[in-house]
């Protein structure tokens, strides 16, 4: 009793995920309909844990970036690092993308993608997408209050980046709103600890929902088109996030493992970035980043940074392109990691948003969108390791991001590093 009492949380997290997939498994093959049980039963609990970590991104966005230019004290601060962030997340999405292409490529050439007559086509209506100016157009809100009832990420960015710059141009005059907004910062986080606290809990349910759903028959013919994208996933970890951890962080690629795991198993059942923000923030900030530092990057990368959904476009793109018999030329292929770099840009941090904008890259090389429903049916389990990769790489810029900030600070304040 006193060595469970010792476990510490991610321990008790770890714990939850083998016990959700054992339940999972004992519900799946001893009852008739063991999914519709745990989807009665299990599935809420779940439910709720993930509405009280969503309800949370708002006020943890807003507060810990306005909170965050405040205490940087300066805009060139802010522009070093933000010019810095968007430049490591363009150029790992870029490798991301490249990694999944070739490793499906390969996949292709030796021939073990499913052949065609063993796959189901479902059928797929393709949801309303908006154009690249539209989308522009959208981050900057005209109204503050529904940009944080719509948990719109990058418009709250926004409106936090304004109100924080406001808050240093008004001098005096706001510093009063200024404390406000850090102290709000430090409530927030208070409650964000209390939902963490309930991870294993929630990580339990909805593990074995997910397990009882989506038993191995629903895999498939699939196995093997998952299993290409997974393989993708873990080279780009250890390879990418690898040297990124030891040679540009220093943080050591063990310790980092270590350190981020807790935030990689409530992606990988959550499925969701923004769902998992909290808890990256907490892992991050516990290796070592800084909190002025992970405040920025960290929500900014939920938003825009997606290695792990630009390798899945990448591996689902060259995919289905096999399955209607086309070979993709250089040019096209080209064409994906562009498009697949816009497209993971533009997936929002939720379940799912990776497959609606998949259709993207589809159209931009000319295969049809229907070709989605060939992977609809189990894009769950694509996608619990696309938001892991996605979130583990928001967490190794706002690493590296620290450890530049440092440095710059060390160099203005005259010291040599
Ligand atoms: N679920 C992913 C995320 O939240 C996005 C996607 O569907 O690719 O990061």
């Amino acid at each position: 009793m006193s060595t469970l009492k010792k476990l510490k949380l991610p321990a008790w997290i770890f714990i939850g995920m083998l016990l959700g997939i054992v339940v999972g498994l004992v519900c799946m093959y001893t009852m008739a309909d063991g999914g519709a049980f745990t989807t009665a039963y299990l599935k809420p609990v779940g439910t709720i844990y993930i509405n009280l970590l969503k309800f949370l991104v708002v006020p943890v966005v807003l507060t810990s970036i306005v909170s965050g230019v405040v205490s940087l004290g300066d805009v060139k601060r802010m522009g070093s690092i933000g010019w810095k962030t968007v430049v490591y997340y363009l150029a790992t999405t870029a490798i991301a993308i490249v990694i999944g292409l070739i490793f499906a490529s390969a996949a292709k050439t030796i021939g073990i993608f499913p052949e065609a007559e063993t796959l189901t086509l479902e059928e797929y209506t393709r949801p309303e997408t908006k154009g690249i100016m539209e989308v522009l157009v959208g981050i900057f809100p005209d109204n503050m209050w529904k940009s944080f009832s719509d948990a719109s990420m990058l418009q709250v960015i926004v409106v936090a980046l304004f109100l924080g710059t406001g808050i240093l141009a008004a001098g005096d005059a706001g510093k009063k709103f200024g404390d406000v907004m850090e102290s709000a910062y430090a409530v927030v986080m208070k409650v964000m600890g209390f939902v963490i606290a309930l991870t294993p809990i929630g990580v339990f349910c909805l593990m074995a929902d997910v397990v009882a759903v989506n038993g191995p028959e629903i895999v498939g013919s699939l196995l093997i088109v998952i299993g290409v994208a997974y393989l993708a996933y873990i080279v780009h970890f250890v390879v990418c996030y690898g040297v990124s951890a030891s040679a540009l962080s220093k943080v050591g690629f063990i310790k980092f493992v270590k350190g981020i795991w807790p935030a990689m198993v409530v992606a990988f059942t959550t499925t969701s970035s923004n769902a998992t923000l909290p808890i990256n923030t907490e892992c991050s900030n516990k290796m070592g980043a800084d909190p002025e530092v992970s405040s920025f990057v960290l929500p900014l990368g939920a938003t825009i940074n997606m290695d792990g959904t630009a390798i899945y476009m990448g591996v689902a793109t060259v995919f289905i392109a096999s399955f209607y018999g086309i070979n993709l030329t250089l040019g096209q292929m080209a064409m994906v990691v562009v498009t697949a770099i816009l497209a993971s840009i533009g997936t929002a941090g939720v379940s799912g948003a990776g497959m609606i904008m998949l259709a993207m890259v589809l159209e931009s090389v000319g295969l049809p969108v229907e070709g989605i429903g060939l992977i609809y049916g189990v894009d769950k389990l694509f996608d619990m390791g696309r938001t892991t990769l996605n979130i583990v790489g928001d967490s190794t810029c706002a690493l590296y991001m620290s450890r530049l900030d440092a440095k710059r600070a060390a160099r203005l304040s005259g010291g040599k590093k």
